[in-house]
């Protein structure tokens, strides 16, 4: 049976292309093919919001069946076989739930492509490997997703096996790590009649997936922050390392540190007050419209606070590593009841700031 992997247009071909060759490496009754991504051209005439693709905030579940649908139809592809479409692209579905790591109708199913490496540590291709086998999973067993609280076999809280909610986004780790399907969820397959041998690759598939998490995980664990000390006078070090960069993302990188748990994401803005304090200590006098115009999206000119945001994290990796940066990022995480927050997921033992002098 063949599953065909492509991905909405500003989504990276390397990951898409790394995806089919780490899960092509366990061999068995699926084939993993890559396929040639729509162009924005393409991609436009099946969905305008893409002839202006910045603006796009997030499609809903039916926004993405029906691109899979168009990609399936455009490229001659049989109806017997699965057609999987990864996307940086935010999902929304009718009943209000949203953000999902992915989701599946029928023989369709598509997958938020980024935070992987955030939520496992891994990069970001595991993550989307083992969706893509997940979802297959699912579909073959018609698992109910448009109703999760009366669908018995998925499962929350999280019981480690392959069906479980992992409403709690961490939880995602332990369900990679255990690799399993519950003894219901195999009971439910054989009901179902899924194909043996199909279900003998799907388990070989998430075994295969687990020992890569592991193996990498052990070296990765070795890896410890240095401390992050942010001196009177607001020059910021890591380690031995002097941590340059402009002002206002020093004024970022120093109210997340202070916010340990984080600020929810659509109340940063709330925050200006603090930011100014923070910016005036780092150059005196501070001029306040640079705060302002950091969440004023009428106003050009100064950068937003998502671009400084970007360049705040890209200039921890230059400075760091990809590793090492990792623990200092500022990420956006969903936490236990679901809000979105921006947060430094650094532990305090590893931040000193001292008094202003
Ligand atoms: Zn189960």
């Amino acid at each position: 049976m063949k599953v065909h992997i492509t991905a909405t247009p500003e989504f990276p071909l390397k990951t898409v292309k790394e995806v089919v060759d780490i899960l092509n490496q366990t061999k068995g009754y699926l084939e993993f093919v890559y396929e040639e991504p729509f162009s924005y051209e393409q991609i436009s005439l099946y969905n305008a919001k893409f002839e202006t693709p910045k603006k796009i905030k997030n499609l809903t579940f039916d926004e993405f069946f029906h691109l899979c649908h168009c990609f399936r139809v455009s490229n001659n592809l049989p109806k017997e076989d699965y057609i999987v479409m990864v996307t940086s692209i935010r999902n929304t579905s009718n009943n209000n739930h949203e953000d999902w790591f992915s989701a599946f109708r029928g023989k369709n199913i598509f997958i938020y492509g980024l935070d992987w490496e955030y939520y496992t540590k891994h990069d970001d291709k595991y993550g989307i490997a083992y969706e893509v086998v997940e979802n297959i999973f699912q579909s073959q067993i018609e698992l109910n997703i448009d109703d999760v609280d009366n669908e018995p076999n998925i499962h929350a809280p999280s019981i480690g096996c392959i069906n479980d909610m992992c409403t709690d986004k961490v939880d995602v780790m332990y369900k990679l790590r255990t690799a399993d399907i519950c003894d219901s969820c195999i009971a439910r397959a054989n009901e179902k009649k899924i194909e043996p041998l199909l279900l003998q690759h799907v388990i070989e598939l998430i075994e295969g997936l687990r020992k890569e998490f592991i193996s990498s995980n052990r070296i990765t664990s070795k890896l410890k922050p240095d401390i992050v000390h942010v001196n009177s006078n607001r020059t910021i070090n890591i380690g031995d390392r002097e941590f340059e960069t402009w002002p206002i993302q020093k004024v970022l990188f120093i109210f997340f540190l202070k916010n340990k748990e984080g600020v929810e994401t659509k109340f940063v803005c709330d925050h200006k007050d603090e930011f100014y304090k923070i910016y005036d200590e780092i150059r005196h006098p501070a001029d306040i419209s640079v705060i302002h115009n950091m969440f004023n999206k009428n106003k050009l000119g100064d950068p937003s606070f998502g671009i400084n945001k970007a360049k705040l994290n890209r200039a921890l990796k230059e400075l760091l590593g990809k590793q090492l940066a990792d623990f200092y990022l500022i990420t956006r995480v969903v936490i236990e009841d679901g809000t979105h927050v921006y947060k430094i997921g650094l532990e305090d033992k590893y931040i000193r700031i001292d008094p202003k002098e």
